[in-house]
């Protein structure tokens, strides 16, 4: 089995950030985010209680997740939804980083989160923050009593303790590099990542005829479980098994009616498709078929596909449309046109009201999210890069061909790729979308974005092997 990735750089694996209130777990997340995506909404019910974000300590790269919107609440009834959240995070993450205050000690609520951390059996790294210019509080010493191992001093407001704390997260890449197909499959099929769940998320204007149908599906489609008070207060869990694959939705509409209250509802049926898009793995952008697809809508959409989720559209009310052959054009053309990144986009259309189309909607949803899931062979993509520079050979810049040398899937969801070139910054952003539209096109990754990543560099396999 090849040992590493070329790009194992920036092959990413996922760091939960837990911990008590007030820890500092937000400001490590803010200092550990690349970009800032931190969303805060007034209108209550809107903070989110958890974040994710793309993390990186120098050439590590991860994904992360906190818990930090808890922080804010003294209410004890939100213990257990504290714990819920952190154990959903937890049971996301590659490696937990778990923090204390150590100038304040060890104390029982850290001993709290502490044993629910033991208890995973996940792989820990144990933080002690606030360390700013002092490695050796007393509280350091007390952590080892937390039975996580060794602690680390760190200030996350300062920025010291950084290069240690990669030091500690660095081997829990190549974990995932082991296991990433595209580092070890040379065969033919494209496989999909097994996902033990999907998450799922339905958006849309108000009216559209959201709570008709997740009325439908529960009534329709066989349950797992829900629908029940799900990780916030005002949202439910639902649980289904298409196909062995099961399918989680949460539902915000709680929170939508109470957010409603007083606020413009543009302003915050985005800022709830915000919310649901940092949850969710699939968002199902719900239209009314006799009004098709407005600016608010491709807001969602858009918002949906820059943050890297799969999207799919249901068109409903398709009891009601005279010319459907119209309304489905309208919202085809009109996707096709503001959302070229991703073309072939599926729209279903259903009636949430008769239970017309119902059947078709959990199957799609397993499909987008095994497209988003992909992962290319290498040697399949490298057979297509040839293809592709020769159908359409990248242009000459200065008199000199710019040439593409190499590819290599660096992860899934969305589908990230990165290729080797000679001077990527005289490739035309043209060119890129050429490779765009004809890598999708090749493996059928209609509807899912794809992320293209220009690197300079030789055929790293290339150089290995002299
Ligand atoms: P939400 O605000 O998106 O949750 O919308 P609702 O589910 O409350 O639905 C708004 C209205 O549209 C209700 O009067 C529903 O009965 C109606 N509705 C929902 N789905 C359909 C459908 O497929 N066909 C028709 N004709 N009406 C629908």
């Amino acid at each position: 089995m090849a040992r590493s990735s070329p790009t194992g750089e920036i092959m990413p694996f996922t760091v939960a950030i837990v911990g008590r209130p007030n820890v500092g777990k937000s400001t490590l997340f803010n200092r550990l985010a690349g970009r800032r995506l931190a969303i805060v909404h007034d209108t209550p019910g809107v903070t989110r209680d958890w974040r994710r974000a793309t993390g990186s300590i120098g050439a590590l790269t991860f994904e992360i997740m906190d818990t930090a919107g808890l922080d804010d609440v003294d209410d004890h009834v939100l213990e257990g939804r504290m714990r819920d959240q952190t154990l959903q995070a937890i049971s996301r993450a590659t490696v937990v980083l778990f923090v204390i205050d150590a100038r304040a000690g060890v104390t029982p609520m850290d001993e709290h989160f502490a044993q629910i951390v033991r208890e995973s059996g996940k792989p820990v790294v144990l933080v002690g923050n606030k360390c700013e210019g002092n490695r050796t509080h007393l509280g350091l010493t007390e952590a080892y009593s937390l039975g996580l191992g060794d602690p680390l001093a760190l200030s996350a407001e300062h920025g010291e303790g950084l290069v240690e704390l990669a030091e500690a997260l660095a081997p829990y890449q190549s974990d995932v590099e082991e296991q990433g197909p595209s580092a070890v499959a040379q065969d033919e099929t494209p496989a999909p990542d097994v996902s033990p769940e999907i998450h799922l998320t339905i958006v849309g204007r108000p009216n559209v005829g959201k709570s008709t149908l997740l009325n439908r599906l529960i009534g329709e489609e066989r349950v797992l479980t829900g629908p029940e008070a799900g990780i916030t207060r005002d949202s439910i869990d639902v649980e289904w098994e298409v196909e062995g694959q099961r399918i989680v939705l949460t539902d915000t509409a709680g929170q939508r009616r109470r957010a409603r209250i007083g606020d413009g509802l543009e302003k915050l049926a985005v800022a709830d498709a915000k919310r649901s898009v940092d949850f969710s793995e699939v968002v199902l952008l719900v239209l009314d078929a006799t009004e098709g697809l407005d600016k608010q809508d491709l807001t969602i959409a858009r918002r949906t596909v820059e943050e890297g989720r799969a999207l799919l559209v249901a068109l409903n009310k398709w009891d009601l449309p005279d010319d459907r052959e119209a309304a489905r054009r309208q919202v085809a053309d009109r996707l096709e046109r503001s959302l070229p990144q991703v073309r072939g986009l599926p729209v279903v259309t259903i009636s949430a009201l008769t239970g017309d189309g119902i059947r078709k909607l959990l199957p799609a949803v397993r499909d987008v999210h095994a497209r988003w899931n992909f992962r290319v062979p290498t040697a399949a993509l490298n057979r297509w890069l040839a293809e592709a520079t020769e159908k359409h050979p990248p242009p000459a810049v200065s008199g000199r061909r710019i040439k593409l040398r190499y590819a290599t899937q660096a992860k899934a969801r969305p589908p990230t790729f990165v290729i080797f070139c000679s001077r990527p910054e005289d490739l035309p952003s043209s060119y890129e979308r050429y490779l765009a539209h004809d890598l999708r096109e090749h493996f059928d990754l209609v509807g899912v974005p794809v992320r293209l990543v220009m690197r300079k560099g030789e055929n790293p396999y290339a150089k290995k092997r002299a």
